[in-house]
């Protein structure tokens, strides 16, 4: 793997879940990790404890990703810190599920403005500093459910889908610079995310998965610190499924 010495990273909902995994991944490559959460301040700092615990630098920051204002404020906070950014890792992310006839306008929106908007308002703010520095690497984590569809995630499967096109585009425009922009799929992981699920939902999931199990957070940071390293600096504009082959 790499060597990430030098390198700035932030990674958006890395107080829990995958977040944190890729996180603490990042930083045992030696990358300083922006941790962003949005509630969870004690598990942030329990990120930030085992990364600076294991020898690795980290420092927490607080921003709601649905609220522009408060997007471009963390990367001020960041910049004023560490003055550039080499990775953005767009992960943070919530479910409200309902199947279409009962979806209310609400629920719709609000992933829309986490899952979406909040990516586009991140990647934003980082193709800025990146285009000056003409270097950096882009990370959304997309979802299974955004390139096949999932009864119950209308909303999340348009975000996730629309964080798939956004993904091109910007790989298209910021490639002559030196950035790379890629996407990760995962498939069913073992988070607070899934943990809702019923036994009963759990095992129809896993009766499609090649592999059998569902996948781990680790599973998902080690995709993301491949495609954020010099190995994978010829890659751009793609969707990388992590999902057990679920989507076979
Ligand atoms: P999780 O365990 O529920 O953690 C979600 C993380 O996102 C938390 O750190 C949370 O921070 C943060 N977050 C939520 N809303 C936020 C906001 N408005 N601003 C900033 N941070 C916010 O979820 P996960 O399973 O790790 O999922 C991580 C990503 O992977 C998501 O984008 C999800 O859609 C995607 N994914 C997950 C699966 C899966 O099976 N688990 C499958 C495919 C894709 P706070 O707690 O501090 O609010």
């Amino acid at each position: 793997m790499s060597n990430l010495s030098g390198k700035v990273a932030l990674v958006t909902g890395a107080s829990r879940g995958i977040g944190r995994a890729i996180a603490v991944r990042l930083a045992s490559l030696g990358a300083v990790v922006a941790i962003n959460y949005n509630g969870s301040e004690a598990k942030a700092e329990e990120v930030r404890a085992e990364i600076e615990a294991a020898g690795g630098k980290a420092f927490l920051i607080q921003a709601n990703v649905a609220d522009a204002a408060a997007v471009q404020r963390m990367f001020e906070e960041i910049f004023t810190r560490e003055d550039r950014l080499d990775i953005l890792v767009n992960n943070a992310g919530i479910t409200r599920d309902a199947l279409l006839i009962g979806m209310k306008e609400a629920q719709f929106d609000e992933v829309l403005q986490t899952n979406l908007y909040g990516a586009y308002y991140c990647m934003q703010q980082a193709a800025k500093k990146m285009l000056r520095q003409k270097s950096g690497r882009i990370i959304n984590i997309s979802s299974y459910s955004g390139l096949h569809g999932n009864a119950g995630q209308m909303n999340y499967a348009a975000a996730k889908a629309g964080l798939v096109g956004m993904t091109k585009t910007a790989a298209r425009e910021l490639g002559s610079r030196g950035i790379t922009v890629n996407a990760v799929a995962p498939g069913f992981i073992d988070t607070d995310m899934t943990a809702v699920l019923s036994d009963k939902s759990k095992d129809a999931i896993l009766s499609g998965v090649p592999l059998g199990r569902m996948g781990s957070a680790d599973d998902i940071a080690s995709a993301v610190v491949f495609l954020a390293g010099d190995e994978a600096s010829y890659i751009t504009g793609q969707v990388l499924s992590v999902d057990g082959g679920l989507s076979i």
